[in-house]
């Protein structure tokens, strides 16, 4: 049985006195049972911070993003080992903002998620379709694009401890989720292109979340499915409250 893992994406938002109000309530509150994983991803300058605060707890720091080489003259990057030695234990790799507004590509995407596990740090890889695709009929032949190249030359072990995003990019922040069947096909389509390009048992170890509007109201529908393992939650991570009942969901 896998895991289930309810992640929040803060994106660029909040100031460390809220960030640090929030992880005080979250953690005072979480669930603290063994199934469900939770996990803040947050924006840089917050993490030392929230990785202090959550010591000791079940709730787990990300990052949203870094750069795949250790160190160097990459101004205004952050690195897999800075992250690690902060203690964080997660990074969103690949997100649909950052491919589309910052130059990021399935080869980028790959480079992040090797270095992910050389460091160990779990790489959080999103996938998803515009809607252009999703009209087009292109959804599943680009979703597997996505995964074979983003994955490609990581070991079974490290396919299987990958946590992957399906967000549908015309879901994300727009209020329109994909029906729980729609979202579901497309797990489990990713776990197919997983078991073909890895191996079955290494497939059904891998955590497979939705993302795109979930919230406290469609999240129990989403969690039925068999291929979806949690969620990478945007807007509806950002008031604790809110991301307790994500969690709870996953109980
Ligand atoms: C996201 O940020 O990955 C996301 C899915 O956002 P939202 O939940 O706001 O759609």
């Amino acid at each position: 049985m896998r895991n289930k893992v309810i992640a929040g994406n803060w994106k660029m938002n909040k100031i460390l006195a809220e960030a640090n109000q929030f992880t005080d309530d979250v953690v005072k509150k979480v669930p603290s049972n063994d199934n469900v994983e939770s996990i803040i991803c947050a924006p840089f300058p917050f993490l030392s911070s929230l990785v202090e605060k959550t010591k000791g707890t079940k709730v787990k720091i990300g990052a949203q993003n870094m750069h795949f080489e250790e160190k160097g003259a990459f101004t205004g990057e952050v690195s897999p080992v800075m992250l690690k030695d902060l203690g964080v234990t997660h990074v969103v790799i690949g997100h649909s903002e950052r491919r589309e507004h910052f130059a990021e590509t399935d080869e980028t995407v790959n480079k992040k998620a090797h270095a992910a596990f050389k460091h160990g740090l779990t790489p959080i890889v999103c996938v998803g379709e515009t809607l252009e695709q999703r009209e087009a009929n292109e959804t599943m032949k680009h979703i597997e694009k996505q995964v074979r190249k983003g994955l490609e030359g990581l070991s079974e072990e490290q396919v299987a401890s990958t946590i992957v995003a399906y967000e549908p990019i015309w879901a994300i922040g727009t209020g329109k989720t994909a029906s729980s069947e729609d979202a579901n096909e497309v797990c489990t389509h990713i776990r197919n292109v997983i078991k073909d390009a890895a191996s079955e048992d290494t497939a059904e170890k891998v955590v497979i979340q939705y993302g795109g509007s979930v919230k406290p109201a469609n999240i129990d529908e989403l969690l039925t499915q068999s291929d979806i393992d949690g969620a990478l939650v945007g807007g509806a991570s950002l008031e604790a409250e809110s991301f307790l009942a994500l969690v709870e969901a996953g109980t």
